[in-house]
């Protein structure tokens, strides 16, 4: 008892305060010693300046799967938009002007064969309108070809080429040509199956009579009507309209744009496209008489 009674009382404050800075000592010392231990091992483990350092780790490695990063959309696009009317060879009294719009099957398919060989990928108005509006990017060589009128050369010519060369088309069709059977023109199972096979058809009004100092009733008349024909027998909405004869004003494209229209062509001459001009882009021009030749320096001068 008497013991423990000793142990348990308290060192007096002399003897305390010894142990305290005798303790303080031996840590000091200790962490001298270490860190004079440490120093070699430090510099033995720092390479010389001129040695390759190894890579240093990403902490957040890509995924392969990982999304592509939003792009800026740019200002404009150099898209050459070819602009075609009849793929046949013209009657033989045609006058100048049909022959001038006539392309024949056979020199068709032989600008899909330039065009294949030269790299060019067949784009639709939707993937130019995506990549000025999102920047969403084009192939390499892009280019639109277009088919006024919904002839029924378009069905029975330029679909089938546009399919064996895996190619795409947009067909600009005339909604009362068809409604009212014109044997020259296609049937709405024509544009069905088109459609169905990949093909973009859309509107060129609904007589193709010259809409320019038109009232609202009468334009609404003409642009209304075909994008609900069109949706109606092809399950696709039109978003695209190309003014008949390339005539419009700036009611037309009121009118256009009032019910959802994102983009007009004409047929005037031009291949740079912006979302400002959205509703005037202009196109190429394949003239029936052209050789391969003028139709491949028609898109060399472009490329340059
Ligand atoms: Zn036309």
């Amino acid at each position: 008892m008497e013991g423990t009674a000793a142990r348990n009382l308290p060192l007096p404050i002399i003897t305390r305060m010894r142990l305290v800075a005798g303790c303080v000592r031996v840590l000091v010392s200790a962490l001298l010693a270490g860190a004079c231990m440490a120093a070699p091992l430090l510099a033995a483990r720092l390479p010389p300046e001129d040695e390759p350092r190894p890579p240093i780790p990403s902490p957040t490695p890509a995924r392969p799967d990982a999304a592509p990063l939003p792009m800026r959309p740019p200002k404009s696009a150099r898209v050459p938009i070819l602009m075609y009317h009849y793929i046949s060879a013209p009657p033989p009294n045609a006058d100048r002007l049909r022959v001038n719009l006539s392309v024949t099957p056979e020199a068709f398919e032989r600008q899909l064969q330039y065009l294949q060989a030269n790299g060019y990928t067949t784009i639709r108005l939707y993937d130019l309108h995506a990549h000025l509006t999102t920047g969403r990017p084009l192939p390499r060589k892009p280019i639109i070809l277009t088919f006024d009128d919904g002839y029924r050369d378009h069905y029975e010519h330029a679909f089938p080429l546009l399919k064996k060369y895996g190619m795409h088309g947009t067909f600009f069709i005339t909604t009362d040509f068809i409604n009212f059977g014109n044997p020259n023109h296609l049937t709405w199972e024509m544009v069905k199956e088109m459609a169905a096979a990949g093909m973009d058809i859309e509107s060129h009004a609904r007589t193709h009579r010259d809409l320019r100092k038109r009232s609202f009733q009468f334009l609404v008349w003409e642009i209304l009507g075909p994008i609900e024909q069109i949706t109606a027998h092809t399950g696709k909405r039109p978003r695209f309209f190309c003014y008949p004869s390339g005539r419009y004003d700036e009611a037309v494209i009121r009118v256009l744009r009032s019910v959802e229209t994102w983009g007009a062509v004409t047929t005037e001459h031009g291949y740079v496209h912006t979302l400002a001009n959205a509703m005037t882009w202009r196109r190429l021009r394949v003239h029936g008489p052209a050789t391969l030749e003028q139709f491949a320096r028609m898109l060399e001068q472009i490329q340059q």
